[in-house]
């Protein structure tokens, strides 16, 4: 590991103050990712701010009739909240299929919205990969790619994103609240806070270098019912092969988004008028453009059937 520089700041603007005059500096909490790339020698920050004492922990009424999540908030946490169980379930089960209970007891709301891709060769120093070495090359292309993305793909990288609580918050329409080094603060739809690798493949969000987010906002709930189904090839502790996000209103029209098919959350509103049909006709439009590699087509009917087995599940059949 390379040496580094450690401080620990109160306030958010703090925060982005310190990053802003440091530059190579990355932001620390639950540590459940950055740790392991650094130990690894895909990350080698110069300096790491902590920002565990910034008291954004709380959950809280917000002013749209949601909830105002802290971005400090740690996955158990928000998966337990009483309101999120009640309100805003898929997003409880998300959590849950997520990770082991000693990472969610760790990892934070924020952190676990910017985890990196878990392809295999992003995590070996001694293979080309243009998202840890931009320029060198994607060995994904030529090598193993069964657990990698059908859409958005590009000749640069073929990497899935690994969260399952950004699936489920994608759904919901969340709204990312980030404070910048310049001490600006934005708001960014969870829409447009994921890219697609294009040709630049290291640039995994929206975000500007040392942007904090300070906290997660979930619209008010619109009820129906709410199911998160996520098939990995084990039982726990495994990231999706694919999973699905859905709300089923009870008119039978509702919203769907896929994990484990792209490099961001997976979802599109026309696909969504197609639920009433079952899950052809939804992955017809939903993953039209998808490009496939010989190793991941199945990916596609898995998704169909996944998200019949969703829509079976939430009519109670
Ligand atoms: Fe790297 Fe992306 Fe290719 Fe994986 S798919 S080797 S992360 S460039």
């Amino acid at each position: 590991m390379m040496p580094f520089t450690y401080e620990r700041v109160e306030t958010p603007e703090q925060a982005a103050r310190a990053s802003a005059r440091t530059p190579g500096s990355r932001f620390i909490a639950g540590g459940t990712n950055l740790l392991d790339l650094m130990k690894l020698g895909i990350e080698s920050p110069a300096h790491l701010i902590d920002v565990n004492g910034l008291k954004l922990n709380q959950i809280e009424p917000a002013a749209n009739g949601g909830l105002r999540i802290g971005a400090l908030v740690r996955n158990t946490d928000l998966a337990s909240d009483m309101r999120i169980r009640r309100d805003y379930g898929v997003l409880s089960r998300a959590l849950l299929a997520g990770a082991s209970g000693q990472l969610r007891n760790r990892a934070t709301t924020a952190g676990n919205l910017l985890q990196r891709t878990r392809c295999p060769y992003f995590y070996d120093i001694n293979q080309p990969c243009n998202k840890r070495s931009p320029g060198s090359g994607c060995s994904a292309l030529d090598g193993v790619s069964r657990q990698h993305a059908v859409i958005g793909v590009s000749a640069t990288c073929i990497a899935t994103h690994p969260s399952d609580m950004a699936v489920a918050m994608r759904l919901l329409d969340a709204s990312i609240e980030t404070v910048r080094g310049d001490g600006k603060k934005r708001v960014i739809p969870i829409a447009d806070l994921y890219r697609l690798p294009g040709t630049e493949a290291h640039v995994d969000t929206a975000l500007e270098p040392g942007e904090l987010i300070t906290a997660v906002t979930l619209p008010a709930p619109i009820g129906g019912t709410h199911v998160y189904r996520k098939v990995r090839d084990r039982a726990s502790y495994a990231f999706a092969l694919i999973s699905v996000a859905m709300i089923v209103l009870r008119d039978g029209t509702g919203r769907v988004a896929l994990g484990g098919v792209a490099h961001k959350p997976w979802r599109m509103e026309s696909a969504e008028l197609e639920l009433p049909r079952g899950g052809s006709a939804v992955v017809r439009t939903l993953l039209a453009d998808a490009r496939p590699t010989d190793q991941n087509a199945f990916k596609l009917p898995l998704s169909e059937r996944t998200i019949d087995a969703a829509l079976s599940q939430a009519k109670g059949a």
